[in-house]
């Protein structure tokens, strides 16, 4: 298995490249962002508690999005890999991921940044806050804790990665195609 994880700050475009190539490499995207709106939208439970955390841009706890990335995991067996998008997002995420993947015996083969400046972060959230109907994109104050949030506890997975010769940068900025074909580029050695 060719598994993945897409790593940025809110805003950079992993969801964007993560459907573009999902279909290029035929893997499975798996957005925790996506499963917890998902929730929000039926009013199960695990939407109700991650809800209180995401209006507020902050994390949804540890413990309940890494039963949740499992469970997601177990529901496709026999695939060609996963791209995780938006997942691990703290260390104690990352540890878990590699023990689980290890029962699984596979791992992640690379993690691949999309790197944006916050002034351009911002912006396109704004932006996109004016159509995507999520109200975490609605509000600066909220998108800043947003960035702050990522640069406090997830921005250090980069060495976590890199430690392991498996962090790639990509600058994120220019075109969709553009965008997906510098990320290919990192795909196509692994
Ligand atoms: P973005 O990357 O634009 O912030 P996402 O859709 O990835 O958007 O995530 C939206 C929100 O969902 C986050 O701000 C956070 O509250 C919650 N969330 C998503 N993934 C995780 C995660 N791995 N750990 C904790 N919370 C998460």
């Amino acid at each position: 298995m060719v598994n993945i994880v897409l790593f940025g700050p809110p805003g950079a475009g992993k969801g964007t490249q993560a459907e573009v190539l999902k279909n290029k490499y035929d893997l499975v995207h798996i957005s925790t962002g996506d499963v917890f709106r998902y929730n929000i939208k039926n009013k199960t439970d695990l939407g109700t508690l991650a809800k209180s955390y995401i209006d507020k841009g902050q994390l949804v706890p540890d413990e309940v999005t890494i039963n949740m990335l499992n469970a997601e995991v177990e529901q496709h067996q026999k695939v060609k890999g996963f791209i995780f998008d938006g997942f691990p997002r703290t260390e104690a995420q990352a540890e878990a991921l590699e023990v689980f993947l290890k029962t699984k015996n596979t791992d992640v083969k690379a993690m691949i940044a999309l790197e944006v400046a916050d002034d351009i972060l911002v912006a396109r959230l704004l932006e996109r806050g004016k159509t995507s109907g999520r109200p975490d994109d609605a509000d600066e104050e909220v998108i800043k804790n947003r960035i702050k949030v990522y640069y406090d506890e997830t921005a250090i997975l980069k060495g976590y990665y890199e430690k392991q010769n498996r962090y790639h940068g990509v600058d994120g900025v220019g075109s969709i195609n553009e965008i997906t074909e510098r990320l290919s580029k990192v795909i196509d050695t692994l």
